[in-house]
C-alpha cells in the first residue's frame, strides 16, 4: 500500500475510499504517520493559521441520570461525591473567563433534570447580557426538539454532543438499553435544524470498538457535516463497569485527529483533556496533528475533583487563570498562538 498517494488524494479531495480508509486505520510506518500529521497541519494553517481558540470550561453539574458504562459520574456510581453550582457561581466564572479573554463558554453538566429549561434559558441569557460578544456552547446532553430551541432562542449558538459510536450494535456495549444512537441521531439532527453549530465525536478505544466501527464513524461525521468533531481516548474510572478495561491510546487518537482533519478541513477540532490526561504533552502533539481548540478548565477548584469522567483527569488543582497560562506557555511552544476570539466555524 501506498499511504503517501492515499493521504495526497485525501488532502486534495477530502474524500476516501473504503479499503483505503481500512489501510490507513491499520498500520503504518513512522514516516508516514508523520506525512499525515505534516498534511493535516497544512489543512488547518491554511483556513485557520496558527491560531488556537480557547473555549472556557464549566463543569456546572456531575448529578446524571445515564449511566453510561464509561463515565464517571454515571447515577450508579454512589461514590461520586455530587455537586451543582448555581445561577450566581456560574455566571461568576463566565465573568472570570471573560477578563482571562475567553470568548466562548461551555457550560456543561451531566444530565441533571433539576435544571428547568427556563434555569437554562436564564444562564445563557444572563452570560449574553454581560457580555454579547461570547459564544456560548451547551453541553448537557440529549433534550426534546423544543427544548433545544429554547435554548437557541435565548442565545446559545453551539451545541456538543458526541454521538459516542455510530454504530448501533457498538452503541449497545457502551450505553444501557434506554438509551439508542437512534435517539442521539435525532437530536443531532434537530440540534442542526434549529440553527446551532453543531458538535459531535468519540471515544477512542472504547471496548469493543472495532476498525469498522471507526470507519462508519468517520463517515457519518463527515456526511452530517458537523461543524466542531471532539475525539479523546477512553480512560477507565474506577467505579464504572469499564475499570479493568484498557485505555485507547495517545497515537490511535492523533492519528485519527489528522484524518478527521483531512476529512474535514473546516472542522474545530480540540485537543481534549483525554488526550492531556494520557500524555503530558498530549494536547501540544494534538495540535501538530492538525487540532485546533483547546479546552481549558473554569470550573471553581473546589469542584474540579467531582467532575471526575475517567480517573486521573488533569488539570483538576488549578485556578482558571493559572490553567489559562499553562496554555498559552504550552502552544508557544509549538510555535501556535492562543487568541482571543469567539472562534467560529470557518467556511
Ligand atoms: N452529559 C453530557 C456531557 C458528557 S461528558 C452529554 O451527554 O453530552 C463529555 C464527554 O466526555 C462524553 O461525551 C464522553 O465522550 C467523554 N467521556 C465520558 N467518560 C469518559 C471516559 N471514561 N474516558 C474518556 N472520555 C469520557
Amino acid at each position: 500500500m501506498n499511504y503517501k498517494q492515499v493521504i495526497d488524494t485525501l488532502y486534495e479531495t477530502t474524500k476516501i475510499v473504503p479499503d483505503d480508509l481500512r489501510a490507513l486505520l491499520t498500520s503504518m510506518d513512522a514516516e508516514d504517520e508523520a506525512y499525515l500529521y505534516e498534511k493535516a497541519r497544512d489543512v488547518r494553517e491554511r483556513i485557520y493559521g496558527k491560531d488556537v481558540y480557547l473555549r472556557g470550561l464549566i463543569e456546572f453539574s456531575n448529578y446524571c441520570k445515564n449511566n453510561c458504562y464509561y463515565c464517571g459520574i454515571r447515577a450508579d456510581n454512589h461514590k461520586a461525591d455530587r455537586y451543582r453550582l448555581s445561577h450566581e457561581d456560574i455566571v461568576h466564572c463566565a465573568n472570570q473567563g471573560y477578563a482571562l479573554g475567553f470568548r466562548t463558554v461551555v457550560l456543561q453538566s451531566g444530565e441533571d433534570l433539576s435544571y428547568t429549561d427556563e434555569d437554562i434559558c436564564d444562564l445563557v441569557r444572563a452570560i449574553k447580557r454581560q457580555h454579547p460578544d461570547v459564544a456560548i456552547t451547551l453541553s448537557i446532553g440529549e433534550k426534546e426538539k423544543e427544548s433545544y430551541q429554547k435554548y437557541f432562542n435565548a442565545g446559545a449558538e453551539r451545541y456538543l454532543l458526541r454521538q459516542e459510536t455510530s454504530n448501533p450494535k457498538h452503541y449497545g456495549m457502551l450505553h444501557p438499553k434506554e438509551l439508542s444512537i437512534a435517539h442521539r441521531k435525532q437530536c443531532l439532527s434537530d440540534l442542526k435544524e434549529i440553527g446551532y453549530q453543531v458538535g459531535g465525536g468519540i471515544m477512542v478505544g472504547t471496548p469493543g470498538q472495532k476498525v469498522e466501527h471507526v470507519m462508519e464513524d468517520l463517515y457519518y461525521m463527515q456526511d452530517f457535516g458537523f461543524h466542531m468533531i471532539g475525539i479523546g481516548p477512553f480512560i477507565p474510572h474506577q467505579d464504572t463497569p469499564f475499570r479493568d478495561e484498557k485505555a485507547g491510546t495517545l497515537l490511535d487518537t492523533l492519528h485519527l485527529i489528522a484524518i478527521i482533519r483531512l476529512m474535514n478541513p473546516h472542522v474545530l477540532l480540540p485537543a481534549t483533556t483525554a488526550l492531556g490526561t494520557i500524555d503530558p504533552r498530549g494536547r501540544e502533539m494534538g495540535i501538530l496533528a492538525g487540532a485546533n481548540v483547546v479546552m481549558p478548565n473554569l470550573s471553581p477548584r473546589g469542584v474540579r475533583k467531582k467532575y471526575m469522567l475517567y480517573d486521573g483527569k488533569i488539570c483538576t488543582g488549578d485556578e482558571a487563570a493559572e490553567c489559562h497560562r499553562c496554555m498559552e506557555r504550552r502552544m508557544e511552544s509549538i510555535g501556535y498562538h492562543v487568541v482571543v476570539d469567539r472562534g467560529d466555524y470557518k467556511n
